[in-house]
């Protein structure tokens, strides 16, 4: 009864079970044909509801037999390299057998008595990122489930920052305060910015937007103005979110000109860089100068450090104002506890140990490796940006800075209208098709095509044909389309 319980006893059980399951991916690799299969819905939802998870089917084998049908043979591989779509990245094999370890263990990172080593083991993670950021020896932060949570985290911190700055306690910030707080962010940040104003209780509303450039990045005379305003209309400037890596775009805010604005205005300055954070170990280090001048730092290992989900931390400079999600538990974490206790700095009680994938990753491949990856996609964004910009049928809104292109199937002569059309069209007969997956946008309310290049190991022979989809692909929609249509 007790041979499915993780212990000394099992040790062989374990080891043989763990080798089916690695061996359940790694024979399905190799009949993996393409990002996905392009699985109808309804057929998916109706092959997991004839379960009846009241009668298991009694071994291992069977189950993993199962999960082959029910998610392995229609998943969505972000190791292909014509899955284009969003910020996935492919993982490195050493987190993945760090991964292992964590959750085998499964230590809990919110007190010292749970974890031990691990709790070690991601402080000094944390004092790496801080000392690649530049930030200095008063630096303190902690790993998170994203930068949606670290950015939350991030403003919740800026919050009680602003609350004993306009003379309130930050432990109970009254709702007159709070509703006179603003967020400033460019129209290119992050939603997890208007979802955090939302749950900080300072409502949507409170997020005032600032207008980019042409390479779709905050300018900043315009939030120096808007900060001007907002003083005078006598509200209380709480944050500004600079962005390094857009998610649509990769465009990286004028990080040390935002800077030099909030200093004017004594007001936060937070860099959303989940997406741009890889750069710390690239070659491309210096399009983040600035960012050892922020108060706050989200950065996610899960994108640009090729990290499993989740993985991913909230920096501070100050390390002093993680005081503000501090409270204390007699059961857990008293306030007379001598132990590093890491509940004291984080949104969570109980916590996975995901520090232990970036550490095995650097120890196995170290820095200069993964910042070789991030160089590699950034590299291929170029050559892809080249393509675009010689195909007299595609536009292309702008220059990438990180790996992200958006464009669109628009040849001469054919009207916005009619490229809003073709443009959807073409994204989803590319993913029905299922040999490449790419994602959409709107910009300026017009429908666009975009492609997110964070695999190291596609080709510009992968991206060229690619592109040569979406172009057979539009000339054949445009073709449906009358002449007279086509310029309307
Ligand atoms: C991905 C992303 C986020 C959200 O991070 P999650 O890890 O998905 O929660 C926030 N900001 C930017 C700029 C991102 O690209």
């Amino acid at each position: 009864m007790h041979e499915h319980l993780f212990s000394a006893a099992t040790a062989d059980r374990y080891r043989d079970h763990m080798a089916r399951g690695v061996s359940a991916i790694a024979n399905h690799l190799p009949t993996i044909a393409g990002p996905w299969t392009a699985p109808a819905v309804s057929e998916v939802v109706a092959r997991v509801d004839e379960v009846d998870l009241d009668h298991p089917v009694g071994d291992l084998d069977a189950a993993l037999d199962e999960v082959g049908r029910l998610y392995l043979d229609d998943a969505v591989w972000f190791h292909e390299p014509r899955y284009l779509a969003h910020l996935n990245c492919p993982v490195v094999i050493p987190a993945l057998v760090a991964e292992v370890l964590v959750s085998s263990v499964n230590s809990s990172l919110d007190t010292w008595d749970q974890s031990a080593g691990g709790t070690q083991i991601e402080r000094r993670l944390i004092d790496w990122t801080a000392g690649r950021l530049g930030f200095g020896a008063g630096a303190d932060g902690v790993f998170t489930s994203g930068g949606t949570q670290s950015n939350l985290q991030a403003l919740l911190v800026a919050r009680g920052r602003a609350c004993v700055s306009g003379g309130a306690d930050p432990g109970e910030p009254l709702a007159s305060t709070v509703s006179r707080m603003r967020i400033f962010a460019s129209t290119d940040s992050h939603f997890s910015v208007q979802k955090s104003a939302n749950i900080l209780g300072l409502g949507t509303d409170a997020v005032v937007t600032v207008a980019t450039d042409g390479r779709r990045r905050m300018n900043v005379g315009a939030l120096d103005l808007a900060l001007h305003e907002a003083r005078l209309e006598g509200l209380l400037p709480m944050a500004v979110v600079a962005t390094a890596g857009t998610t649509d775009f990769g465009s990286i805010d004028p990080l040390e000109a935002i800077a030099g604005v909030c200093a004017d205005h004594a007001v936060w300055m937070h860099v959303d860089a989940a997406y741009g954070g890889g750069l710390i170990v690239s070659s491309r280090r210096h399009l983040l100068a600035g960012v050892d001048r922020a108060d706050s730092v989200t950065i996610d290992f899960h994108k640009t450090f090729f990290q499993p989900v989740s993985s991913s931390a909230v920096l501070f400079s100050d390390g002093e104002s993680l005081g503000h999600v501090t409270y204390h538990a007699d059961y857990l974490n008293p306030r007379s506890s001598a132990h590093p206790n890491q509940v004291d700095k984080s949104l969570q009680t109980t916590r996975r140990f995901d520090a232990l994938k970036l550490w095995v990753t650097l120890r196995t491949m170290g820095p200069e490796t993964i910042g070789a990856y991030v160089d590699a996609v950034i590299d291929l964004a170029r050559l892809g940006y080249d393509l675009m910009v010689r195909d007299p049928d595609l536009e292309v809104v702008t220059e990438p800075t990180l790996s992200t292109l958006v464009f669109r199937f628009r040849p001469d002569g054919v009207s916005e209208d009619v490229a809003d059309e073709i443009n959807p069209a073409i994204r989803r007969i590319v993913a029905g098709s299922g040999s490449a997956v790419i994602a959409g946008t709107k910009v300026g309310g017009r429908s666009w095509l975009k492609l997110t290049m964070l695999n190291p190991a596609t080709t510009t022979d992968d991206l060229a044909a690619v592109l040569d989809l979406v172009g057979l692909i539009g000339r054949e929609a445009l073709e449906e389309i009358p002449a007279t249509e086509q310029v309307r």
